[in-house]
């Protein structure tokens, strides 16, 4: 059931490979770019909207501070759902109750829950789910995809996995169940010729007992970027969301300015670099992406600059 890959990234577009091209997808909105760009190239996003900014086959679930970052099922039933908690860009994530509930929306719809679980080593508090199986019957709904790239820093050397259980048996085009798993799996041996030998044990290391200390340094060291920058944005006045349980903050832009207009701001009068939240999905419009993946020396120099500037 657990089948190792060069990243989540890849599994994440190849699994369209499997999926029928009439299959409608949902995203939660703003979201990781990737689960939209390979729906285009796989051809269930149907044309851009006059507006832009919108799919027009693609169901968008806005989550923005409004409903606290936390996505409802849409009006209409999606095939798919892309999830990734803790969330990229937002850095929010949903207790066991709030997924439990996409859990059972997917068993009564039939609906194929695409979990993206890349920053769950990233988790701190208790009660928020690290895999999606933690919740009853996901097996029956949800691929998971997981990473090393966040959680060890492999993202060059490139390793991940991703879990398609047994027990996940979707509709064919003439309405026979067929089992996901054994489809994967001709998938990646037709396709894929394997995650490098040396890679899987630089992997493997990270379960050692010196491995696992390791890998919480580093995590800790990014995590107290993230908790040094919340203080800081929050005592200039700006409203954040995420970066307690994720390596993101995700700030609402002053004064109504767009993601765009921060960015210039930022950029030329602090000389500090971030992402526009519209980047993102038009729901990230107003907010802007800051990462806690830096050095604690330049962390500490954006927040000294951040604390001086007249917003
Ligand atoms: C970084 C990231 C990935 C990429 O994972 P790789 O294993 O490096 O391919 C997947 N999903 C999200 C949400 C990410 O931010």
């Amino acid at each position: 059931e657990i089948f190792i890959s060069d990243g989540a990234k890849s599994d994440i577009g190849n699994i369209g490979d499997i999926l029928s091209m009439q299959n409608r997808v949902a995203v939660t909105d703003p979201v990781y770019p990737v689960y939209i760009d390979t729906n285009v190239m796989g051809g269930r996003a149907g044309n851009i909207a006059k507006d832009g900014q919108h799919w027009d086959n693609i169901i968008y679930i806005p989550c923005t501070s409004e409903n606290n970052f936390i996505p409802e099922p849409p009006s209409v039933r999606p095939d798919i759902i892309y999830l990734c908690y803790p969330n990229n860009p937002t850095g929010t994530t949903l207790s066991k109750n709030e997924l439990k509930k996409w859990v059972n929306y997917a068993l009564e719809n039939e609906t194929l829950i695409l979990f993206d679980s890349a920053y769950e080593a990233y988790i701190h508090d208790e009660g928020i789910p690290h895999s999606i199986y933690e919740i009853k019957d996901a097996k029956r709904v949800a691929i998971e995809f997981r990473s090393f790239s966040k959680t060890a820093g492999f993202t060059g050397l490139r390793c991940g996995y991703t879990v398609v259980p047994k027990e996940l048996k979707l509709y064919d085009t003439s309405k026979k169940r067929i089992n996901i798993n054994r489809l994967w799996n001709r998938r990646q041996t037709t396709k894929f010729n394997g995650a490098s030998y040396i890679v899987q044990r630089a992997a493997e290391a990270i379960y050692s007992p010196v491995g696992k200390i390791q890998i919480q340094e580093s995590i800790d060291y990014y995590m107290r970027n993230a908790s040094l920058l919340k203080d800081c944005l929050q005592k200039v006045g700006l409203q954040i969301y995420g970066g307690d349980n994720a390596p993101y903050i995700w700030v609402k832009t002053p004064n109504e300015l767009s993601s765009w207009k921060f960015f210039d701001r930022l950029l030329c009068e602090c000389h500090i670099v971030g992402t526009p939240g519209v980047g993102f999905g038009p729901s990230g419009e107003g907010y802007f992406r800051l990462t806690a993946f830096g050095r604690y020396e330049d962390t500490i120099e954006s927040i000294s600059r951040i604390q001086n500037w007249k917003l």
